[in-house]
């Protein structure tokens, strides 16, 4: 099978990497990769937000199945464009990736379809006053959300009224968010620990992998500025058996029937953000396409053909056999660029990336190679990522950092406290 992997990122190297082992595949294009995925495939030098370029590319390759990675391609039509042309996709049609792309539609999906959530309310530009007025009446803190997307920057967790109207303002009166900002959403704030669920999905039956636990901030102790992510581990203690059971018959199962229902509906990886409050698991978010880095974490501890899984996906009838979880433990840590989340460097030589352990992966994400050698690109440069056969996440992270001591380059920074949640609970 002739397979494209579309994203540039650490979440894509894992996606080619399992796909790589697929006994299915026979050639694999990442569009436009990295020099981590160069080794696993040809890495094409298209933009992945410009549908007409990536449709003639699949076509004139024969393209079979076509995995996107981030979510701009699919709230920019990409997997309808191929579909179109008859090229079966992994990532959901634009209306499908709405339940990303609109906060306010995917909170609307949850209140008519029961779906849990945090108590919300929804105010669109014109309702300025309407919002803070809504604010004096709130408890505190509160959290503004954007609309739409923002690169993680668009959500705010006031304290109070002054920094809740400071959110509302910069949405609709300094149009800090482009038209991501035209609509807020006002939500109750939920308290627990946080976790992330994938559903592989068909549109109609589904998947679920381990499940994993994020560190969105920059500091350890989730402290500081929000950023793409520093580091994810699986499976993550918070989510038991009956737990995972729980979220697929009030979560996940639900969701796909409604957007189903809808006439959405949703083929892919649909990605539940959630919150497990003491009132049981709520959802914080949901994303169109798989989390990053979460995915690096949970793909390698998968037995079993991913791309089968992928493709009777996309082709509308899920092989849930196709892979499994039979036990282990992944710590991935993200190595990132001095000033990130802020201005950061780029052009610093990358050493000791030849790492010969088979306990560790190095993904790259914002990495360039340059004459034979590495260089950083980007703030989030390599997740460097355990995966031992053991239940044990002291294991798993032991190795990680292990791997990290080997990795070299100018202003290298990196949370030193991936998993402490879960180990602090001792429930490794
Ligand atoms: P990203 O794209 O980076 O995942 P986002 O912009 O889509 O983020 P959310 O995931 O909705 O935003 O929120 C970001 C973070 O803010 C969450 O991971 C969570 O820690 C916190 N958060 C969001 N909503 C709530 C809530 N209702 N109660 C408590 N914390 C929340």
């Amino acid at each position: 099978m002739k397979v494209a992997v579309i994203g540039a990122g650490g979440r894509e190297h894992a996606l080619a990497l399992k796909i790589s082992r697929s006994p299915l595949l026979e050639e694999l294009f990442i569009i436009p990769g990295n020099p981590g995925t160069k080794k696993l495939g040809s890495n094409i030098q298209l933009n992945p937000d410009n549908n007409d370029e990536i449709v003639e590319f699949c076509l004139a390759q024969k393209i079979e199945l076509a995995v996107v990675g981030p979510e701009k391609p699919l709230t920019n039509g990409l997997a309808d464009a191929l579909r179109s042309k008859g090229i079966k996709v992994f990532g959901p049609d634009k209306n499908a990736a709405r339940i990303e792309g609109e906060k306010s539609f995917a909170k609307k999906l949850m209140q008519d379809f029961n779906i849990p959530t945090a108590d919300f309310k929804v105010f669109a530009k014109d309702q300025y006053r309407d919002a803070l007025e809504y604010l004096e009446n709130s408890t505190f803190p509160a959290v503004i959300k954007a609309d739409g997307i923002a690169a993680g920057k668009g959500v705010v967790i006031a304290d109070n009224f002054e920094e809740a109207k400071a959110a509302v303002d910069d949405c609709f009166l300094n149009s800090a968010f482009g038209s991501a900002g035209d609509k807020v959403v006002i939500e109750e704030f939920m308290t627990g620990q946080e976790a992330s669920v994938f559903a592989i999905t068909d549109g109609k039956d589904y998947v679920v992998l381990p499940a994993a636990q994020d560190h969105k901030r920059i500091g350890e102790g989730d402290t500081g500025k929000n950023t793409g992510g520093m580091g994810a581990y699986a499976p993550t203690p918070f989510v038991d058996d009956d737990m995972m059971k729980k979220i697929e018959d009030e979560i996940i199962k639900p969701t796909i029937d409604a957007m189903r229902e809808t006439g959405n509906e949703y083929i892919g990886c649909l990605y539940c953000g959630l919150m497990l409050t003491p009132d049981g698991p709520k959802v914080v978010e949901y994303n169109c396409r798989f989390g990053d880095p979460e995915t690096q974490a949970v793909l390698p501890l998968l037995q079993g053909d991913f791309l089968k899984l992928l493709y009777t996906a996309a082709s509308g009838a899920i092989d849930k056999s196709a892979v499994s979880y039979t036990g282990g433990s992944s710590v991935c840590v993200v190595a990132a660029s001095k000033g990130y989340p802020g201005p950061y460097e780029k052009g610093k030589e990358i050493r000791g990336l030849d790492i010969e352990d088979p306990q560790i992966i190095v993904y790259h994400a914002g990495t360039i190679e340059k004459e034979g050698r590495i260089y950083t690109n980007g703030g989030r440069v390599l997740n460097i990522t355990s995966v031992i056969n053991e239940n044990s996440l002291i294991k798993a992270k032991q190795k990680a950092y292990e791997g990290l001591t080997k990795i070299f380059f100018d202003g290298i920074y990196y949370r030193k406290d991936i998993a402490d949640k879960a180990l602090k609970n001792r429930v490794d």
